[in-house]
């Protein structure tokens, strides 16, 4: 038998093997040989996701008023599970090839036989996508719980915890980070769907009569936070829900799409929710979650708006936004092009040279600044290979001490994008750099 034709390498493997290089994301367990669908982030990896985070919690509830935190546990009582639907309705659809034996979620399939060998397909089973386990030391039906699927039902049943003590009123919102599982029939494209895998979720509480402007209102928010964060506008689009993608519980929902190198794929939706929820959890418990407006003297069931995103691929669009390659004086340059506000490094300090006390004057400029930013310090190698190497992991700046410096206390800054050099005072530098993150 003749070799097999090697695929070409797509964008998507770069990417994936620089994140693997630089110590962005890896395979879990992978000296097992893998566990499918799961990643371990690295010290770059780490930095980024913790920026994404911190970038939304900011958003969300570091300026504004009116949503505050929650950190709910992963696992929950079974019966609020049965009581928001997921029990029964949280399913996909499974089909398999009977030729290859491959496995697939049907409405994501174009033709109806299958896409690796033409064989034809079963019929659709409804697959559930919880993970069970079981709470003590007995595995029976009795001590079956679930791993969250979604971060939202925590807010929900704290609702009352959340609304006393804070004393907010209706309109107000409940914003968690948090763990979900899923077990995805075809997780993939690296860390765009895995089984295991980080959300963004809040839940804005408002009276139902003013559901639709709430709604416009938090669909223009989420399309704001993409532009901040410097995501390149044409390659975002909005998606509406057709009647048949709508989830049990909306009435309304909107995806923000992203291009990315696989195609255009949801990275965020923006749901009404209505009263589904809290209706239902009002009636498993008994628990009365209406709400009661002093001034109207009116108690209704709150509508909810909720926005959902997932860390994993909010990391996954900055780095498919920022990847670039290019030729710079006959050599090929990769940089990632991320905004100050997630790189995980965001100034780099060299001395142009290790010596002539070069080192000593950069290494109190670092811990200087290293008291504001996450730095990194490097002496080795020559100054460009140094550059090249913090181009890759999307460092803002550089700054490097020169022969100068020891003359005149100036130092370059050397910004990542243009790679143009200015050329400042060093005790100016936390004011200059702070200024050009913003
Ligand atoms: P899809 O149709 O792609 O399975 P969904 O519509 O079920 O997604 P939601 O339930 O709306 O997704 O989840 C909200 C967000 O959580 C998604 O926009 C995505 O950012 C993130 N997310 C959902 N499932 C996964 C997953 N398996 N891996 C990584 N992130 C995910």
């Amino acid at each position: 038998m003749g070799k097999k034709p090697k695929k070409p390498e797509t964008i998507m493997d770069r990417l994936v093997s620089l994140c693997k290089r630089r110590g962005f994301v890896f395979q879990s367990s992978e000296i097992y040989g893998g566990v499918n669908s799961c990643w371990d982030y690295g010290p770059m990896g780490v930095e980024l996701k913790r920026n994404v985070r911190d970038f939304w919690w900011r958003t969300m509830t570091q300026a504004r008023d009116d949503i505050e935190g929650i950190d709910a546990a992963i696992l929950m009582h079974p019966e609020v599970w049965r009581t928001s639907g997921h029990v029964d309705g949280f399913t996909d659809p499974l089909v398999d090839c009977k030729k290859c034996k491959s496995r697939f979620r049907e409405d994501t399939l174009e033709d109806k036989v299958c896409p690796n060998c033409g064989g034809e397909l079963t019929e659709p089973r409804m697959f559930n996508l919880m993970f069970k386990t079981f709470m003590g030391p007995v595995e029976d039906d009795a001590s079956v719980v679930y791993l969250r699927p979604e971060t939202a039902q925590g807010i929900y049943v704290n609702y009352l915890n959340v609304q006393g003590p804070s004393r907010q009123k209706i309109p107000f919102g409940i914003a968690q980070i948090g763990k979900a599982f899923r077990n995805e029939i075809s997780p993939g494209n690296f860390i765009f769907r895995s089984r295991e895998f980080e959300q963004m979720e809040m839940q804005y509480f408002i009276h139902p009569s003013e559901d639709d402007q709430w709604f416009e209102y938090w669909k223009e928010q989420r399309w704001a936070f993409y532009q901040e964060l410097g995501i390149d506008e044409a390659k975002l689009r909005w998606h509406e829900h057709g009647p048949n993608e709508l989830a049990h519980y909306a009435k309304a929902a909107y995806d923000i799409e992203f291009e990315f190198p696989f195609g255009w794929r949801e990275i965020e939706g923006v749901h009404n929710r209505t009263d589904f929820d809290r209706s239902r959890h009002k009636e498993a418990t008994g628990v009365d979650l209406s709400f009661f407006d002093d001034q109207t003297k009116e108690r209704f069931v709150p509508y909810i708006i909720e926005t959902s995103a997932g860390v994993d691929r909010m990391m996954l669009v900055c780095l498919c936004n920022g990847y670039r390659e290019e030729e710079v004086k006959g050599e090929k340059r990769v940089s990632l092009s991320l905004s100050p506000k997630v790189a995980p490094i965001k100034v780099a300090v060299f001395p142009l040279v290790k010596k002539h006390g070069m080192p000593e004057v950069a290494r109190k400029i670092y811990a200087d600044l290293q008291k504001h930013f996450k730095c990194f310090y490097d002496e080795k190698s020559a100054v460009g290979r140094r550059y090249r190497r913090m181009d890759e992991v999307g460092t803002p700046f550089c700054v490097t001490v020169d022969g100068d410096t020891l003359e005149d206390q100036t130092v370059t800054i050397r910004e990542r994008d243009s790679m143009e050099q200015i050329r400042v005072a060093s005790d100016q530098l936390v004011s200059i750099l702070t200024e050009k993150m913003a």
